[in-house]
């Protein structure tokens, strides 16, 4: 059985480590908004090449409070992606804005800049770019039109942490950026965890604010915040997992390089397309193929794990019955929802199992 992700074997390389990072937080005793946190955040800063980093609970949390901070509200629209997951436009209904969803370039799946354009109108505040699957979006196109429009644009950089375009990388692309440190993520905690990284040292501020309370000074609450906060203790180990990322993405990117040669040429199998300028992280290897629920089944039976991202788009979630986008509205979103399928992919995956993969799609499209 090869699993779609092992994150047993994943964490199980740091075992000392995450032991170590344990004691430490126990000897200092200290548990939420200590020196573990701050190192954290310094060190993801540096790696991002962004000034400042902000822990947040999770990253939903982290998409979140930088709209909150920015003064997003009700009457407001912002721009997002038809096709992401959820967290994407949970974050903008959770001020009381809009989502006004943008249709995806087909061969990346991130947001098309031309229909971003299209959609702007005077209620748009801001656009939340999700680098979809660890590549980035066309960001070089999409902050010349945020400019012209007076909007602000978010990074939603849960997928893509260390991924690169033009050899900036992801956190420092747009106006401020969100990150989740999910397990199953690129670098992800031992359970949730998020940050916000951003040049803006007024913005950073603000967050360390929203995040607590709304208070600067223990007991005095200057506005109404939250209890968002990433712990020590998840700061800890993601201090010992860092140091990690580059390689661990290096060796995503050798499994990437190998589904592309050995994937190539099977008829009605897509592939990954990957932008000039852009150095994806491959968060997922997403494959489309147009009776991929057929795909689903014979790779399962062949013992190959294999998850769907997504396989319901946002409107079309119960959740956002309320917004009346019908099935039809979307429909490259649609298309691709039916269509995709992620293949394993993870740093502790081997060659073996990697051209075991390959063989089993090979004869299901046989
Ligand atoms: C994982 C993810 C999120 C949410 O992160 P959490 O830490 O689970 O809240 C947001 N956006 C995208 C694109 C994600 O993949």
């Amino acid at each position: 059985m090869i699993p779609f992700l092992d994150l047993r074997s994943i964490n199980l390389r740091q075992r000392q480590e995450f032991h170590q990072a344990l004691d430490r937080v126990l000897d200092s005793g200290w548990l939420i908004l200590g020196q573990e946190t701050q190192a954290f955040e310094a060190e993801f800063a540096a790696y991002c090449g962004a000034k400042h980093a902000v822990g947040v609970a999770n990253g939903l949390e982290a998409l979140h409070l930088v709209l909150r901070a920015w003064g997003i509200g009700p009457g407001d629209e912002v721009i997002v992606p038809s096709n992401t997951y959820i967290a994407t436009w949970l974050a903008v209904s959770y001020t009381g804005a809009t989502p006004v969803p943008v249709e995806p370039i087909e061969a990346t799946c991130n947001i098309d800049p031309a229909r971003v354009e299209a959609a702007i109108t005077p209620r748009t505040r801001a656009i939340i770019a999700v680098h979809l699957y660890g590549q980035t979006a066309d960001m070089a196109a999409l902050m010349p039109i945020a400019e012209r429009h007076g909007l602000k644009v978010l990074e939603d950089a849960a997928q893509a942490h260390g991924a690169r375009q033009h050899g900036r990388r992801a956190g420092t692309l747009g106006h401020a950026a969100g990150f989740s440190f999910y397990p199953g993520k690129n670098l992800g905690a031992l359970g949730d965890a998020g940050a916000i990284t951003t040049d803006d040292a007024a913005l950073a501020d603000q967050l360390r604010v929203l995040r607590n309370y709304g208070s600067k000074v223990k007991y005095h609450n200057d506005v109404i915040g939250y209890n968002s906060r990433l712990d020590e203790l998840q700061s800890a180990f993601l201090r010992a997992k860092l140091p990690l990322l580059d390689a661990d993405n290096a060796r995503r990117g050798e499994i990437a390089a190998i589904y592309d040669r050995e994937l190539a040429g099977i008829p009605g199998l897509t592939l990954p397309t990957v932008a000039t300028g852009c150095e994806p992280v491959w968060h997922l290897y997403v494959v489309r193929h147009a009776r991929r629920d057929d795909l689903v089944q014979a790779l399962a039976v062949a013992g190959v794990g294999t998850v769907i991202h997504y396989p319901v788009p946002p409107h079309e979630q119960s959740a956002y019955d309320g917004l009346g986008l019908v099935h039809g509205s979307l429909p490259i979103a649609e298309r691709t929802h039916a269509e995709v399928l992620s293949l394993p992919i993870g740093p502790t995956m081997l060659d073996a199992q990697v051209a075991q993969v390959v063989a089993a799609v090979r004869r299901a499209l046989a």
